[in-house]
């Protein structure tokens, strides 16, 4: 039965593509069809706010006939206002990418202020027709899914941020970053599921992060992981290197004054040497709980990835819980890969044993001072 005067609106596959959502340029009325396809929802629309939805597919004609579906979209569009927007939507998943357009300035322990960029994909879907639409249009009236996604995408970009501020407030450096960005991905996502709640939007995975440092920050990150694992420390290294390098111009340097380049090279060398040996015993080193290895029952220290007896994989299957949010965390690692703080820096409060983070002053169990 067709109804004259009575229009038939569809989402057009030239209009669809990778759009997440379509707003129709004219107003549905009584007795218009509306068609939604698998992969669809339709959103009736009026005065900024949602009044309801379909999203199961079928060819609808809003006419009294099929009150059981369209009834309240027909009862809407009758009495005084009798028009109502369709906007159109996409079920399936989308992926985005972040970056930040302006630097992070992190200020870390060692470097000093040190500028971040971060960059990422993310993969979103509507998770609520109603605050999606209630929020983009209601609120920012925006029309194009290219203004929706670099919404989405700033608020991605803040998260990221926000995480790095939290963690570096529970200790991370910008020399952790690298051996602790699926972590950070991790808490990014956690957290991305309250914060997009609103937007109707859920974040079902965040990925390819990578965080760059500026340039000199980079190197020097670089010589001193490659530093640690000679066993010398990053200063020691410099001291090494800048009489290598006073070896190696002869016109000036205290190393290269008097004695041969090839001495000059040689005396550099033995030097960081000697700092590497008189480094193996460590005058005061914390106590650290021991790991057994699981092969030949050998003590290796806390810190070793490897029993320093026979060589095998130290990977402790014992997972610990957070004390904060109570997630499992794997095997040392130093943040947790659910809420982000800081597993190592934990105390226990010496009146009532509650677990607090060690920057606390204040037990928040039961009051005391730590
Ligand atoms: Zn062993
Ligand atoms: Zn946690
Ligand atoms: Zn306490």
């Amino acid at each position: 039965m067709s109804i004259i005067g009575a229009e038939t609106f569809k989402w057009e596959d030239a209009d669809k593509r990778n759009n997440i959502m379509f707003r129709m340029p004219r107003n549905i009325r009584f007795n218009d069809n509306i068609v939604v396809r698998e992969d669809e929802i339709a959103v009736f629309f009026r005065d900024g706010k949602v009044l309801a939805y379909i999203d199961r597919p079928d060819r609808y004609a809003l006419t009294s006939i099929n009150a059981p579906i369209v009834g309240p979209i027909v009862k809407f569009l009758s009495g005084v206002q009798q028009q109502a927007e369709v906007i159109y939507l996409q079920k399936r998943v989308f992926d985005g990418k972040f970056g930040s357009k302006q630097p992070y300035p992190f200020r870390d322990k060692e470097f000093g202020l040190v500028n971040l960029r971060a960059f990422g994909e993310f993969r979103y879907k509507i998770s609520s027709p109603a605050n999606f639409v209630n929020q983009f249009i209601g609120t920012l009236n925006f029309a194009t899914s290219a203004e929706v996604e670099e919404r989405i995408r700033e608020q991605v970009v803040v998260l990221v941020y926000d995480v790095l501020g939290d963690m570096k407030n529970q200790g991370l450096g910008v020399a952790d970053i690298a051996s602790n960005l699926t972590t950070i991905e991790q808490v990014i996502l956690s957290r991305s599921k309250d914060h997009f709640d609103l937007y109707g939007v859920l974040i079902d995975k965040i990925s390819g992060l990578y965080i760059s440092l500026p340039e000199e920050v980079q190197k020097a990150v670089d010589t001193r992981s490659s530093m640690q694992v000679l066993g010398a420390n990053y200063i020691q290294y410099q001291t090494g290197q800048a009489m290598r390098d006073a070896a190696q111009n002869p016109s000036g340097g205290a190393a290269g004054a008097g004695v041969g380049v090839g001495a000059g090279i040689g005396m550099g060398w033995t030097m960081l040497d000697s700092m590497r040996q008189s480094q193996q015993v460590p005058p005061a080193a914390p106590p650290q709980a021991a790991i057994r290895c699981p092969k030949c029952g050998t003590q290796n220290l806390a810190t070793n990835k490897f029993c320093a007896e026979c060589g095998s994989p130290l990977t402790s299957t014992q997972t610990s819980k957070c004390p904060n949010c109570g997630a499992d965390v794997p095997p040392r690692s130093k943040f947790c890969p659910s809420c982000g703080v800081n597993i190592s820096s934990m105390k226990k409060c010496g009146n009532c044993g509650a677990e607090v983070p060690a920057t606390s002053k204040f037990c928040p169990e039961c009051g005391k001072p730590l």
